[in-house]
């Protein structure tokens, strides 16, 4: 077996060390609460709120992510040529011919299109490379070393939901808990070793709900903007510049863009999606763009001049 093959074997057990720490504290905190505290009235909501928290970090962890399909991929022509190119000028003449048919709207820092050499194609709009996933990933957000997975178009309304039910799991925890962990201190609660359990349930859910709830508040800040955390680190080009708000369709919309129209399903972690959105081929391929009446505002290339996709909302 080849040293760098046994490396690549050991990273990709090393990763789940994170997941397997999340999994062993709600274990815990399970046993804790259940067997060592066993407060009957509180249990019903507290494996409905387990329940959940459960369900949707199991989706966030094994929700494959979605990369490009094979429309973005060059035709073997396209690529022996492309190979075979030494000048970079002449490698984006033929990406940009290859990607005419393509609803692709953003460009490289220096105005090119998009492209990864490790998986051979043209990227779609919002679609980045994960080094740690070796894909390309649409719509990517960030690597997660907690769900040792990427989050992005896929699952990121699981990541969410996710994020929002541990916030509940350690809120109910750590407000039932809090009269017996007072109880604790005041000495007056029972000297058995249900004592350290109640001790610890509080101190493990109370930092776990002020750090979950930073991370929280800023992906409800980015769902309102239609941003991903890449894209708040470093704004989308388009032909006319950056631009920031480039995915921005409004609240509303950029909200159902992730969650769906569907209000009854939105705490569900299932996936949803706004039914008049059309993702065949890139998160950028909205009705607003498929509206053939703006064809007139494309170049031949399919390339739109001078305006972001927030301004086609305006047209
Ligand atoms: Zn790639
Ligand atoms: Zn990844």
């Amino acid at each position: 077996m080849a040293p760098s093959h046994v490396l690549r074997c050991c990273q990709r057990v090393l990763a789940w060390i994170p997941v397997a720490f999340i999994t062993m504290v709600v274990c815990w905190s399970y046993y804790a609460y259940v067997v060592e505290l066993c407060v009957f009235i509180y249990l019903t909501v507290f494996h409905f709120s387990f329940f959940m928290f459960v369900w949707s970090y199991w989706k966030t962890i094994f929700t494959r992510p979605s990369s490009p399909t094979k429309e973005f991929s060059l035709s073997k022509v396209d690529k022996e040529q492309y190979e075979r190119a030494e000048r970079p000028e002449t490698q984006q003449e033929i990406l940009k011919r290859a990607a005419r048919e393509l609803p692709i709207y953003t460009r490289t820092g220096s105005g090119g299109i998009r492209y990864c050499d490790r998986c051979q194609v043209i990227k779609p709009d919002r679609c980045h490379h994960c080094s740690a996933c070796d894909m390309c990933v649409l719509k990517m957000d960030h690597h997660c070393p907690w769900v040792n997975n990427c989050v992005g178009f896929s699952n990121y309304k699981f990541f969410i939901l996710f994020l929002a039910y541990a916030l509940v799991y350690c809120l109910f925890i750590a407000t039932t808990v809090l009269q017996y962990f007072i109880k604790f201190w005041t000495v007056s609660l029972p000297d058995t070793h249900a004592k350290f359990h109640v001790l610890f349930l509080f101190f493990v859910a109370a930092m776990f709900f002020i750090s979950i709830l930073s991370l929280f508040s800023y992906h409800l800040w980015l769902v309102g903007k239609n941003r991903s955390t890449i894209e708040a680190f470093r704004a989308p080009v388009f032909s006319n510049g950056p631009d920031k708000n480039g995915f921005s369709l409004g609240f509303r919309k950029n909200v159902t863009q992730v969650f769906g129209d569907q209000g009854r399903l939105w705490l569900l972690p299932f996936f949803t999606r706004c039914d008049d959105v059309i993702h065949t081929f890139s998160e950028s391929q909205n009705q607003l763009l498929n509206n053939h009446s703006n064809e007139n505002h494309l170049e031949p290339n399919g390339v739109k001049t001078g305006m972001s996709l927030a301004d086609y909302s305006r047209v």
